[in-house]
């Protein structure tokens, strides 16, 4: 399997290289050159299975040769070891047709540690076979961080650096990132809102000297390991409704696409999805390009779901790729125009995106009465992000089960949940002590000089 880059312009890679480099050199995305089915057999043949196997069937025809059936599989075991449910990802009825994927039962309390949790031991199994070490930079609005310390912390041959919008995460979200105190982990609050720090390290990446130098790796949603992970879910939540017999729709909270590209992904490979919803909060640039055609970049009004807080959605423009019959020249020439603040969508993709994407927004009001309404209705406390999904998922409600996807779980965000319901939800047993643990962060202007010789330096004193 190969991997080729959404601007056409870039060397093509194998799974390992992909997932070890993270953005292409053309600035583009990696994604396979094509993409592996699974018959209705096949999917059939999911039900019943444990998480592990599923991911193991689903993911397998992705790695290529880089593992063998035997690595893979103990990569995939160490990987959902942690997480605090079963079932890994468990599906609950909100009410007739609309049910939950709850997708917050990982370490870090956020749908991320799917992805970056099978990555950690992805990279850790890669790097010692190689005798290489990397240096991870990561950009976060909040929960991307703490999975990806999570996942490496304290690992010899990864350092990880981590910037988040000073100011703009929630105060559990900063301390899980500052209070690990692992020699290398390295929280950086950057004078910015999200968007900046993506830009910073889109720019390191785009700086060879440096990223060559420290051997820069990224592990941001634009890893094709990252959505490849997420691809999991779709099939066993919708495999545990009745698919491939039976269709199901996906109603996705979404900021930089990438759990909802997954769902794309799961659907060409042949899983039988009816509708994949788009669902943005108050920053809503996705939702209005479904509308109008025109992406268009507008400030970020932080929002009680911080990290859907975005404008730039990076792993839209593997969708647009696609969209664009994958011409690469395409791709980079709307991405050339995004630098002046906007890009139109020629019809013709337009009309490729809506086949397979709707999309709907929900207000911050409206997102703190679905937290009370379903709590009242059945018992289910959201968090904001999986508010937004839910109040957007009912609209789209059908004769098909729509499944909404929660992403992080209530107690990340108590402000919010306790704004809406008057109660505070409270954080797992394992997490008690975390609001006390003293916090290790570095706080940087915006600025890419100062961040690569900071980085330099720390790297130079391991
Ligand atoms: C990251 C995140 C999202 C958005 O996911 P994308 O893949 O960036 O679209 C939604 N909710 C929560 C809680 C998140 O952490």
């Amino acid at each position: 399997m190969k991997y080729i880059s959404t601007r056409g312009n870039a060397p093509e890679l194998s799974f390992e290289e992909a997932m070890l480099t993270g953005l292409a050199r053309d600035g583009g995305l990696y994604v396979p050159e094509a993409i592996p089915t699974m018959s209705p057999e096949d999917i059939a043949a999911l039900a019943g299975l444990s998480y592990e196997e599923a991911a193991f069937k689903v993911m397998r025809p992705f790695v290529g040769d880089a593992f063998t059936d035997e690595e893979f599989k103990v990569i995939i075991a160490r990987a959902y070891a942690g997480f605090r449910h079963d079932a890994r990802a468990p599906l609950v009825q909100l009410a007739p047709n609309h049910y939950l994927l709850e997708l917050f039962h990982g370490p870090t309390l956020a749908f991320k540690d799917f992805a970056m949790q099978l990555i950690g031991q992805l990279f850790q199994f890669s790097l010692d076979r190689r005798d290489e070490r990397v240096t991870i930079v990561g950009a976060t609005s909040g929960d991307t961080g703490s999975a990806a310390i999570e996942a490496f912390r304290g690992l010899d041959n990864v350092d990880v650096f981590i910037l988040f919008p000073h100011g703009r995460v929630s105060d559990i979200q900063r301390k899980q990132m500052t209070t690990p105190d692992d020699a290398n982990v390295h929280a950086l609050a950057l004078d910015g809102d999200f968007d900046d720090c993506q830009a910073k390290l889109k720019d390191m990446f785009n700086d060879f000297e440096f990223r060559d130098g420290v051997k820069l790796a990224g592990v941001n949603s634009i890893n094709w390991a990252r959505v490849l992970a997420q691809v999991v879910y779709f099939f066993t939540s919708a495999v545990s409704l009745g698919a491939p017999h039976r269709k199901v729709s996906f109603t996705v909270p979404t900021g930089n696409f990438g759990d909802i590209f997954a769902g794309y992904i799961a659907k060409k490979m042949g899983l039988p999805i009816e509708k994949l919803v788009i669902a943005t909060n108050q920053n809503d640039i996705l939702h209005r390009t479904m509308e109008s055609g025109a992406y268009t970049k507008d400030g970020v009004t932080p929002s009680i779901s911080p990290s859907m807080d975005i404008q730039v959605s990076s792993n839209f423009e593997r969708a647009l790729f696609d969209a664009y019959g994958r011409d690469g020249g395409a791709v980079a020439q709307l991405m050339e125009e995004l630098k002046d603040g906007s890009f139109t969508i020629s019809q013709g993709a337009m009309e490729t995106l809506r086949d397979h994407f709707s999309s709907g927004r929900a207000s911050e009001a409206e997102t703190l009465a679905v937290i009370s309404e379903e709590f009242v209705s059945c018992g289910e406390v959201l968090c904001p992000h999986s508010a937004v999904g839910v109040k957007v998922g009912k609209e789209n409600l059908s004769g098909t089960p729509m499944i909404t996807l929660a992403t992080a779980h209530p107690a990340k965000f108590p402000d919010a949940v306790e704004q809406a319901m008057g109660a505070r939800p409270v954080l797992p047993p394992h997490m008690d002590d975390m609001m006390h643990r003293e916090e290790h962060v570095t706080r940087v202007p915006n600025d890419l000089e100062h961040l690569e010789t900071l980085i330099k330096e720390r790297i130079a004193q391991r």
